[in-house]
């Protein structure tokens, strides 16, 4: 129980409970068994006297048989025809007819499969205590507790210093598989349809390993579509732009901006977090950060940065751009190389291999990557997921609205917690302008400018609780003021509702909180965070964003075309009068946005790559020709 205690366990409560309880509660071992098949115990007793004698090598059985049995195959039949004549009175010496429990065996496996005492002294020493085992958690009372045992007797040592003791796998219903139901899964029907990263990948992040864990193909195929895609799809962008640009890389890139710094930092710290959770064998916080990381790095980082890879002078914003997402990927690489071993290496032979034949040969060759704490910026990183939040908020007010985002707003307006958050919204202005597409940012004046909440107390969960005192209690917290009851909720605190001198603590799930938006205004919130947009159009904002699907339809075009990104274009544009209007108005921008080097009203001649479209009650039809 001592030697336990220095042992640790994955989950944690198995040490103090199942397999704690199980030390304490000891019971004894019955080492024989009686079956034919399996280790023989090497007993031998006297036929007539009961005289025993156990015997410890084929060396001393050899010398006791009087012949040479290095040779013999120590299993039943042969060792039972093994005799010798009693030392005390001359009778018989037989084999008592017992084998030792299986469970030993598993228990000896540390010194067995050396062949220790007798043989690799050094190898068996520098490989004893294990490192690390892992079994599901039936073995508990089997191969945990035989391995403890029987090293503990032997060398008054644990036999594993870490080890994760596995939940069960059930079927997709969280039913046991078995094979009489027919609900298994065959292991090689996961692997030959997701592959073996994705199977991996999903026992790794589904749940803690302790957890028993549902179980189908298709939830391992989800794993291809939230994650490996994603994470293939930067990649696939970073090969393809620098296929172009040919640009110098480094893994030491200054980091020329807000965005280059912030990826940086959050990588920075997906190491160290990462490293330190497989130091403690933490499987899950090993795995899912870097989920969270490659989610933030596509939606985030490649999406604001995708103009500084397509401009086409080649400056030091363009290069730090590439070097900060080379940086990023390499390291996601090395991260990932115990947990997705197949991806990683095919990310890091083309990323690092092809360009520097001086590199390990493979990713599982590597050095692990080092955290670099000086580019670790914590308050940036709390700023930057400040934005995000809100950036997301701002645009489920648009969906409100039935605004597409190419639409340009008037306004954005946010409500959010305490003063260092109010500074990052005025920080961040552009970004959130350019992310939401409005020409103005600000903070509400107040949480109550932009919409007004309500609530009501539901009668199926609170009336079940309190019965007939339930009326009492709905009509106090009606009676209070709903904004501040409201913003309590919201917040996930409960209620104080006093009723007749008691006093209630009633929960945010007991009560219904609704926002309305006042007029003008689309808005959507999470607990104290609001975003309001300002919906209504003035004549410049409908023409620009008439502007901005004008340019869609081209680079739709331009696609459809199969024209290379760099491609420059001649475009002819033949627009009913409100849309002519906007074209002319924002010529700049649709020339630059669409590469056109020749922008003309009229219809597009013989040859020409075509569509004709109709939005927002405009027509047009554009033509355009490859220079
Ligand atoms: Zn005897």
């Amino acid at each position: 129980m001592s030697l336990n205690d220095t042992i640790n366990w994955v989950p944690e409560h198995v040490k103090e409970g199942r397999f704690g309880n199980w030390l304490a509660n000891n019971i004894d071992w019955a080492l024989s068994r009686e079956r034919y098949w399996g280790t023989p115990l090497p007993v031998w007793e006297c036929e007539a006297c009961k005289h025993r004698e156990a015997v410890g090598s084929v060396k001393e059985l050899s010398e006791k048989a009087g012949r040479d049995l290095s040779e013999l195959d120590l299993h039943r039949p042969y060792v039972d025809q093994v005799h010798w004549d009693c030392s005390e009175c001359g009778g018989k010496m037989r084999r008592v007819p017992d084998l030792i429990d299986v469970w030993f065996d598993s228990g000896s496996m540390p010194v067995a499969q050396w062949h220790y005492p007798f043989e690799n002294k050094e190898k068996f020493e520098s490989q004893f205590p294990a490192d690390y085992i892992c079994e599901a958690v039936d073995q508990t009372r089997g191969w945990f507790y035989s391995l403890h045992a029987i090293s503990t007797l032997l060398f008054g040592e644990v036999s594993f210093k870490n080890v994760i003791c596995l939940g069960l796998i059930q079927d997709a219903e969280g039913q046991k598989m078995s094979k009489s139901k027919g609900n298994i899964v065959v292991p090689w029907d996961v692997l030959s349809a997701h592959g073996a990263d994705a199977f991996r990948w999903y026992l790794y992040t589904a749940t803690p390993p302790g957890n028993e864990r549902r179980f189908s193909s298709d939830l391992v195929g989800e794993i291809i579509r939230s994650f490996t895609l994603t994470l293939w799809n930067v990649y696939s962008f970073f090969v393809t732009y620098a296929n172009l640009d040919k640009p110098t890389v480094t893994t030491l890139p200054i980091a020329t901006s807000d965005l280059d710094r912030w990826l940086l930092s959050e990588l920075n710290v997906l190491v160290r977090d990462v490293t330190e959770a497989y130091e403690k064998y933490d499987v899950p916080n090993a795995t899912r950060p870097i989920e969270a990381f490659v989610e933030k790095m596509s939606t985030w980082y490649l999406r604001r940065s995708r103009r500084r890879f397509w401009k086409s002078e080649s400056d030091s914003d363009k290069q730090a751009a590439y070097s900060t997402l080379y940086t990023a990927l390499v390291t996601v690489a090395k991260l990932l190389a115990p947990s997705m071993p197949f991806l990683a290496d095919e990310l890091y032979q083309n990323l690092v291999r092809s360009v520097d034949e001086a590199a390990p040969e493979s990713v599982h060759l590597a050095e692990w990557p080092a955290v670099l704490p000086e580019m670790i910026d914590e308050s940036l990183n709390q700023d930057m997921a400040l934005v995000m939040r809100l950036v997301s908020l701002g645009h489920s007010a648009r969906q409100k609205a039935n605004r597409k985002v190419r639409q340009p707003l008037a306004e954005a307006a946010f409500s959010v917690g305490n003063a260092s958050e109010r500074a990052a919204v005025e920080t961040y202005a552009d970004l959130f302008m350019d992310e939401l597409n409005v020409k103005q940012v600000r903070l509400l004046d107040s949480s109550t400018e932009a919409l007004l909440h309500t609530v009501k107390p539901l009668p199926k969960q609170l009336g079940q609780k309190y019965g007939n005192k339930f009326p009492a209690i709905q009509k106090a917290i009606l009676a209070m003021n709903a904004e501040e009851a409201a913003h309590k909720l919201l917040e996930e605190n409960s209620l104080k509702v006093q009723v007749n001198g008691e006093s209630y603590d009633v929960l945010p799930e007991e009560v219904e909180v609704k926002a309305l938006a006042k007029e003008g205004f689309a808005v959507a919130e999470e607990g104290a965070y609001v975003a309001a947009l300002v919906t209504e159009l003035t004549p410049e904002l409908a023409q620009e964003g008439l502007a901005r699907e004008f340019v869609r339809r081209v680079q739709d075009l331009r696609k459809s075309a199969d024209l290379d990104v760099a491609d420059r274009i001649e475009l002819f544009v033949e627009a009913s009068a409100g849309l002519r209007v906007a074209v002319e108005a924002h010529r700049e921008y649709i020339t630059v946005e669409t590469l056109t080097s020749n922008l003309v009203f009229g219809s597009p001649p013989q040859g020409a790559a075509t569509v004709e479209d109709g939005f927002e009650g405009e027509k047009v039809t554009v033509g355009l020709v490859k220079q």
